[in-house]
């Protein structure tokens, strides 16, 4: 016999052939188990009525209490609707249907009070419902209080089906005495622990809310069980890896370490730095490969926080290395970490694509003696013929502009994995953090070495062209230097767009009195670094660019960030390129100029920035307007985005519990990892022991879930 769930919809009572049929094609359901997870999309209170009145163009569909007065058919033909007139005792709308004229037309009688349910839009200055509920007002039947809506296709709307219809089936489904046959997904411990609603009772509550409160706890239960299953994944895989890869024990910290840190750091960690330097120690003397994302806003002093790990590395007696994703970024890595590293007798070295073939040669040798400690570079360090004697970190600056095999490469670097330290500029918030990188680790700096001052940022059009022109100005006789930034390269007629090709000659003009140079991603790579230098030199005083200085590059002097068109910019990439600037200068600016007519989403989005300097604030921002799934730096994860009751951008607190319960579940049970141990396994924390038909229960649900296998190298 067929489970309850797996039932053909063609046995529910009020089904049969036809309606099967039509469950399947339109709503995709097929059996009684599609029907019971096929939820309602919203819930409306009908206890309350509304006033015409009351009505604006954003409500969702509401009640409203009144009379028919009067139908008229207008129009031929296909385009024939019939039209009535609805009174609620003080005002009139429109009630309009499109098909089944003659149906609705002697369906309802003058003089009855009745309910009508629906949308109201505007239309030509009318209020208007299309297509509503109507059902006759009985003033002894008490409020239904809480109800949920269905979504329902057009083409079964236009043959006369409401949400009623899905509400009568639901119906019938729970009245089923086979219903008792579904399967609670949660083992008990964990409904317990965490006073989850069981799984029958959340259904319910789904289709026919009790009251809020239930239906908020059906709710919660649901988004539980889909993060805490996901969450369970996430970690199961990586603790498998941990037991496949074994990972250097670095664990001492040595005179390397100490004596930078006593006697030659040239400032005061944060608090956030010193934290993260924890977390990063207590990964690598486990014996377990760390993996760690380390999430610190621009300028929040991630280089220091590298350089320091190396330090552990070199302290052990490893090598290390830090790749970056540009030449001037690996550049200005080494400048300072040489700086920092010659302090303590470290030999650090820069490896990049234009490195000339003797210092080349030179410094293959040094990686593969071990006379080199620290080596910068780009994707330079990738080539099979550098060799290390024994590298024992990586460091990788902005991850996403690394690819993930390029990254996988690193670690075929030496018999043993490196730990792996993968910076990001790129705040994700981190909810999202957890899952798109669910088995990295992850690290935040949440805190600004003290001193900054915040950019001041404004939100101009194009007509206060003449006072921006001043503020830089002014800039430029203090001797500082200023970004433009376009969205286009080139002039594009079908968009009315700015270009940096038109821009530089009119900022040419404008400031005749000061060199500019320019860069765009359609240049060579020598000769955008040929430009980037006269910026970063100071020789050039404006730089003209598109988005290719967001990255990561490092100029003090520059006070002014002017970007053109902002509103073509998403939020992340915004505060990427006003973190250019801030980093030395007393006042520095950021001018988002944008035509005069934005509006909505576009204008929000603009204030937020106006408003705010919180990387993290910014970011969450962004993923409540966009979705998870549109956020940068989450597209190359292999994870889909298919969360089907949860949502990342306000479940946050659930997924902090539902990672809490897989930890411990997977602290009491590492028998749910299904590797052989051979690295190092030592999880401390909490515990949550299950019974054995429980963990039964956890490895069926995680394989009906996931057992289409992720591609899982496209994760780390
Ligand atoms: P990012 O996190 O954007 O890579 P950097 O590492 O480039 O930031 O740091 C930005 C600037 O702040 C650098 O000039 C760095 O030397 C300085 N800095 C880093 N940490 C501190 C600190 N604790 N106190 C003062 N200045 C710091
Ligand atoms: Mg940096």
């Amino acid at each position: 016999m067929n489970s309850f769930l797996d039932t053909d919809i063609k046995f529910l009572k009020g089904v049969g052939d036809k309606r099967a049929k039509l469950l399947e094609t339109e709503l995709e359901i097929s059996t009684f188990g599609d029907l019971l997870y096929t939820f309602p999309y919203r819930y409306v209170d009908t206890s309350r009525f509304y006033k015409i009145s009351e009505f604006s163009g954003e409500m969702p569909s509401v009640q409203v209490l009144g009379r028919f007065v009067g139908f008229t058919t207008e129009g031929e033909g296909l385009r024939q609707r019939l039209k009535a007139s609805f009174y609620d005792g003080k005002r009139f709308m429109e009630v309009v249907w499109f098909s089944k004229l003659n149906f609705f037309k002697t369906a309802y009688q003058p003089g009855v009070t009745y309910i009508l349910f629906g949308k109201p839009t505007l239309y030509r200055d009318i209020w208007q419902m299309a297509h509503p509920e109507v059902s006759a007002y009985d003033a002894s039947r008490p409020p239904e209080g809480f109800r949920g809506v269905y979504s329902i296709p057009d083409k079964l709307r236009k043959r006369g089906y409401s949400t009623r219809l899905l509400s009568d089936l639901a119906k019938n489904l729970f009245a089923n005495a086979r219903i008792k046959e579904v399967e609670e997904t949660i083992p008990t411990e964990i409904m317990s622990r965490y006073s989850l609603m069981p799984l029958l009772e959340a259904l319910s509550n789904l289709h026919f809310p009790q009251s809020p409160d239930k239906l908020r706890k059906a709710r919660e239960r649901m988004k539980f069980e889909e993060l805490y299953y996901l969450q369970l994944h996430i970690l199961r895989y990586s603790r498998e890896r941990g037991r496949r890869i074994k990972g250097h024990v670095l664990g001492k910290i040595g005179d390397y370490f100490n004596t930078y840190y006593k006697r030659f750091i040239p400032f005061e960690l944060t608090g956030a730095q010193k934290r993260v330097l924890h977390e990063i120690r207590d990964d690598m003397r486990t014996g377990r490969q760390m993996n760690r994302l380390l999430q610190g806003d621009v300028g929040s002093g991630k280089t220091m926080v590298a350089f320091m790990t190396m330090l552990m590395g070199v302290d052990n007696g490893f090598q290390c290395a830090i790749m970056a994703p540009t030449e001037i970024l690996a550049g200005q890595h080494y400048e300072t970490i040489r700086k920092w590293g010659e302090s303590i007798g470290l030999r650090v070295e820069l490896l990049t694509g234009s490195t000339r073939t003797k210092a080349r040669r030179e410094i293959h040798e040094g990686l593969v003696s071990g006379d080199i400690d620290i080596i910068v570079g780009t994707h330079a360090l990738l080539e099979d013929n550098v060799q290390f004697r024994n590298l024992g970190i990586t460091v990788i600056d902005e991850q996403h502009r690394f690819g993930v095999a390029q990254r996988a490469k690193m670690w075929k670097k030496s018999s043993i994995a490196p730990h792996v330290l993968v910076m990001t500029a790129t705040p994700i918030p981190r909810t999202l953090a957890m899952t798109v990188y669910g088995d990295l680790d992850v690290s935040v700096i949440d805190e600004l070495p003290p001193g900054r001052k915040p950019v001041q940022t404004f939100l101009k059009f194009d007509n206060a062209r003449m006072e921006v022109n001043r503020l830089i100005n002014r800039e430029l006789q203090e001797g500082r230097q200023v970004y433009i930034v376009y969205p286009l390269v080139k002039e594009n007629p079908k968009l009315e767009l700015k270009s940096v090709e038109e821009g530089i000659e009119r900022v040419r003009g404008m400031f005749p009195n000061v060199k500019v140079c320019m860069v765009h991603g359609q240049m060579k790579p020598a000769e955008k670094d040929y430009q980037m230098d006269q910026f970063v030199s100071g020789e050039a005083r404006i730089l003209v660019a598109t988005t290719v200085i967001e990255v990561g590059v490092n100029v003090p002097n520059a006070s002014v960030m002017l970007i053109e068109n902002a509103e073509r910019f998403g939020l992340s990439q915004l505060h990427q390129l006003r973190g250019r600037v801030g980093r030395g200068a007393d006042h520095s600016y950021c001018i988002l100029m944008t035509k005069h007519n934005i509006a909505g989403d576009t204008r929000k989005r603009l204030s937020i920035m106006t408003e705010t300097s919180d990387g993290f604030l910014i970011s969450e921002a962004d993923m409540k307007m966009r979705g998870p799934g549109d956020m940068e730096g989450t597209q190359q994860s292999g994870i889909a985005f298919n969360l089907k009751i949860a949502n990342l951008a306000s479940d946050g607190q659930i997924l902090n519990v539902a990672r809490q319960a897989a930890e411990a579940v997977l602290n009491a049970h590492p028998e749910l990892v299904e590797a052989p141990a051979c690295g190092v396994e030592r999880y401390e924390g909490e515990r949550l022991a299950l019974s054995e038909a429980s963990v039964a229960m956890v490895r069926k649900e995680l394989r009906i879930r996931f057992s289409k296998t992720y591609d899982w190298s496209q994760i780390s």
